[in-house]
């Protein structure tokens, strides 16, 4: 990666200060709830471990990633020490691992409670003789994607109740997911806290002891208070920007973007009225146009979507994108004094008068959270802490 970063005419600057700015503004949305750092997905594109290391040195004693294979890379990154939830697995897979890691998993099928169940007879007769599965219980409250139906739930009670009993489970938490905590009018989070409690409340009464409740992502963080529970499940809000900016921009919450995806401009033209940019011609500028070229393209994860409509800024000054976005590099209309070698910014933090990843996504028919988490592997990440360095 080193050795890639001297020759990438682009880079995402990734900064730590902001993202424990954001971490405490979770503290003060949620006082005196614990945290899971939700770092899927490469941690939203920003890279993993340095998200995962920060949050730690943080204070943070959960981190949450989807899948399997994450979790168990991420429990090498981090070490011992800190609890690791993964909630994404399909039927047959390999457990073992997992449990030898100690990663939390998340039951939410009749099927993983007895894949869990197995795994950890596998792993004790392998010689761990006292394996014993943590696991969430997860309950579906209105998401209608992962978990026990209300309908099951009992049964899945019952079941982990007897796996509890033989020392094979020890049940973490019960936990749920919203669907619709970014639209606080639409009274469906109230109405699955309700299912929730509902739950709650009858596998206690079976026997079950539940030491803690979790439902809340960054919407209900901010916009919930009542739906905090033990714990909160920040993703997107660690990374500074909004799950809703139509409620409310990451400036207006006082969250700070963490990511920051610039380039180099390439070359500069000065091209006639009329004359057609890029592929297929798409657009054709008006009289005497300035343009240059930014070395990043759909490869780097910069949707075609945001040809012709994507806001860019190069010295302070804003622009755009011109015709089509191409594989690797894409066309800006080149803003007065600038050139060659001068820095182009897509997306970054608002207070640095720069487009925000909310904005792309609002104009590329998506939301900021895919903008950063589909950024292309290939593009470095460079780690800097804005508090320390005051860059
Ligand atoms: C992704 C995810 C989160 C974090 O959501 P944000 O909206 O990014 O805060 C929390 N919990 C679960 C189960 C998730 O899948």
């Amino acid at each position: 990666m080193a050795l890639m970063l001297s020759y990438y005419p682009a880079r995402a600057t990734i900064d730590l200060g902001a993202l424990s700015h954001n971490l405490q503004r979770v503290r003060e949305c949620a006082p005196g709830k614990k945290i899971m750092g939700i770092v899927k997905a490469d941690a939203y594109g920003h890279g993993r471990a340095h998200v995962a290391r920060t949050l730690i040195d943080e204070g943070v004693e959960y981190l949450g990633v989807a899948q399997l294979g994450e979790a168990l890379a991420l429990r090498e990154e981090v070490g011992d020490g800190t609890h690791i939830l993964s909630w994404v697995f399909s039927q047959g897979a390999p457990l073992e691992d997992a449990i030898k890691k100690n990663i939390d998993i998340s039951l939410g099928a009749m099927w993983a409670i007895d894949d869990v169940c197995q795994a950890v007879k596998n792993v004790r007769h392998g010689g761990q003789v006292n394996a014993c599965a943590r696991v969430h219980i997860k309950v579906d409250t209105g998401m209608s994607r992962g978990g026990f139906s209300v309908e099951e739930f009992p049964e899945a009670c019952e079941k982990i109740m007897r796996c509890v009993s033989e020392g094979v489970f020890h049940v973490v938490a019960l936990w749920s997911h919203f669907a619709r905590a970014d639209e606080p009018e639409s009274g469906t989070c109230e109405k699955q806290c309700a299912i929730f409690d509902a739950a709650y409340e009858q596998a206690c009464n079976m026997g079950l002891d539940i030491p803690m409740r979790h439902i809340s992502a960054s919407g209900g963080i901010l916009w919930h208070p009542y739906a905090h529970y033990d714990m909160v499940r920040p993703g997107i809000m660690l990374y500074g920007l909004s799950p809703s900016p139509d409620i409310a921009t990451a400036s207006e919450l006082n969250l700070r973007a963490v990511m920051t995806l610039s380039a180099d401009v390439m070359n500069e033209r000065i091209i006639e009225g009329g004359t057609g940019v890029s592929y297929g011609h798409t657009e054709h500028v008006g009289e005497n146009t300035r343009v240059g070229v930014v070395p990043l393209g759909y490869a780097d994860g910069i949707s075609r979507l945001a040809s012709s409509v994507a806001p860019v800024s190069i010295n302070g000054k804003r622009t755009r994108i011109v015709g089509r976005v191409c594989m690797d590099q894409c066309i800006v209309e080149l803003p007065e004094d600038v050139h060659p070698g001068d820095k182009a910014v897509l997306f970054g933090d608002a207070h640095d008068n720069v487009p925000t990843a909310d904005e792309w996504g609002s104009v590329t028919q998506t939301i900021g959270y895919e903008v950063v988490t589909t950024l292309g592997a290939r593009v470095p990440r460079v780690y800097v802490d804005r508090k320390e360095t005051n860059v």
